[in-house]
This record gives structure tokens, sequence and C-alpha cells, in this order.
């Protein structure tokens, strides 16, 4: 299928890794325009290398922390009019809520909260003025199912999903939509953080939770960042233009629910 996107100014947050990164990928094949960032120079220079060598796009490598006011800056100076955003960051430390503080909580809510709202708020105009946007936000399977040890993360997230739904309802009439791709277990570097703190809860060894953990997923597996990256592609495409304010869970049927 093709997604009908050939040619659109494509930002993706967060992309030298992982889920960012798998996203990219996608987006470049079908024809979108990239710039990327992340906070490593040396592996984000690498994906872009690879996107542009697999995909022959065109790629934009903006060194940034999406998480604050300055790296934002740098990634919109890149592309100040984008036709589709990948809201994407570093997911929040692991722990006990009782030893978080205030300053994380805040670097929580700038990370996987504020940054996104930022990015929407500077870039949703010119999208209704060209009638065409495409925003996807990547928050978590914990917005439907809390995370015990990722409470910084349950939290953030689901402020960013409450915003969302109502902001996405604002823009539809302009083919201008917003909505929130939801990783379950998948197979990143940022997997390791809730496993090796459930295996200091539990006094066990990593490989021995993970083993658990993929006993309690019915695909009895990890997803792919390349997975992932074809389900972002899908709502950033022309097609996609009725698929308004929606959380989609990616989880190999991990949650256990009927809707
Ligand atoms: P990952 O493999 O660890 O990759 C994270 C990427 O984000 C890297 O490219 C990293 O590069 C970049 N990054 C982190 N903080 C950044 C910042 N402040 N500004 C710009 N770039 C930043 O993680 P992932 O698995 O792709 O996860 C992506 C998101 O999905 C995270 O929020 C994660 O918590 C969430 N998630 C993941 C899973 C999973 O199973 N993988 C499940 C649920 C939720 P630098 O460090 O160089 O900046």
């Amino acid at each position: 299928m093709d997604l009908g996107i050939r040619g659109r100014a494509a930002i993706v947050n967060a992309a030298s890794k992982g889920l960012g990164r798998a996203c990219a990928f996608s987006l470049a094949r079908e024809g979108a325009v990239l710039t990327i960032s992340a906070r490593g120079e040396e592996a984000l220079r690498e994906t872009a290398a690879a996107i542009r060598a697999e995909t022959g796009a065109a790629v934009t490598a903006v060194v940034a922390d999406v998480a604050t006011e300055a790296g934002r800056a740098a990634v919109l100076a890149a592309c100040p009019e984008p036709d589709i955003l990948v809201n994407n960051c570093g997911g929040p430390k692991a722990g006990n809520f009782r030893d978080w503080t205030r300053d994380d909580w805040i670097a929580a809510l700038d990370a996987n909260m504020l940054s996104a709202i930022e990015l929407i708020k500077a870039t949703v105009d010119p999208m209704i003025a060209r009638r065409f946007g495409r925003i996807v936000n990547i928050t978590s399977g914990a917005v439907k199912a809390p995370i015990a040890p990722l409470g910084l993360s349950n939290g953030a997230r689901a402020g960013l999903t409450g915003f969302i739904a109502g902001i996405s309802r604002q823009l539809a009439e302009h083919n201008v939509t917003i909505n929130n791709l939801l990783p379950g277990a998948f197979d990143t570097d940022r997997i390791r953080v809730p496993i090796r703190a459930m295996a200091q809860q539990q006094g066990k060894g990593e490989d021995e939770v993970m083993a658990g953990m993929l006993a309690t997923i019915p695909a009895r597996r990890l997803g792919t960042p390349h997975e992932f990256g074809e389900a972002c592609a899908f709502l950033c495409s022309a097609q996609a233009g009725y698929i308004v304010g929606q959380n989609f869970l990616i989880d190999g049927g991990q949650i256990n629910s009927t809707m």
C-alpha cells in the first residue's frame, strides 16, 4: 500500500535507537523527508546514515534534548513546518515512589508530557492551514495497565493522554489527526529498565524475570521495532485521516481486556 506521504516533511524525535528509529525508517521508506533528533551525536549520525543508505531519503539529524525548550527549538529550526510529527522521548527512571522528589516528577513531565504538548502547539497551525497533519505520540502500555516500578511513566503519560483526547477532537475537521501508540514489551534497550527494577525487587536474575514476562505475553515474544514503526507509518498516512484521538496498544496481547 502506498501511504500517500511521499515528500511530506516529518519530524521523528528520540530517533537514534529503538522505536523512534524504527518509525523514522518506516516513514523514510514511504518517501517522507526526515528530521530526526537524539541527544547522543554518534548514534544519531549512524542512524541518519543508515536511513539514507537504505531508503535514499533526505535526513537531517539534530542533536537535541527534546525535553528542553532549547532542544525543541533546534528541531523546529531544522523543520519549522512538519506535515508529520512523531513525539517520542526517553522514558523516566524506575523505582519506588517514596524516593521520587518534585524534581523527578518535573523531569518526567517535561520528557513524557510537556515536550509533546509544546511541539504540538508549535506545529499544528501550519498543518491546519495546509489541511494535512499527522501527529503520533509514543506513550506506553502503562497508560492502560500501570507498571508498578514505573510510576513516573504511568503518571506523566496519563496526563498527555488526557490532553490528546481533548485536543485531537478540535483538529480533526482540518485533516490534522493526533493518535497515541502504546508499546508493550519491545526488543529495545529500554525494556531492560523495568526488567532490571523487577529483578532487584524480586531478588531474581534478569533472565528469569524476562522469561516470566514473556510467559504473560500471548505472542510469547518481544515486539520488534520494525512492527512498531510500520504501525506508526500507517497512522501518518493519507489513508488514516479518520482515525482520531485513539490509543493503539501494540503488545502481543499482553494486557488482557475485551476493548
Ligand atoms: P530506547 O531504545 O532506549 O531509545 C531511546 C531513544 O530516545 C534513543 O535514541 C535516545 O537517544 C533517545 N532519547 C532519550 N531521551 C531523549 C531526549 N530527552 N531527547 C532526545 N532524544 C532522547 O527506547 P525505546 O524502547 O525506543 O522507547 C521509546 C519510548 O517508548 C520511551 O519513552 C519508552 O519509555 C517507551 N516505551 C518503551 C517500551 C519498550 O518495551 N521498549 C515499552 C513501553 C514504553 P539519546 O539517549 O542519545 O538521546
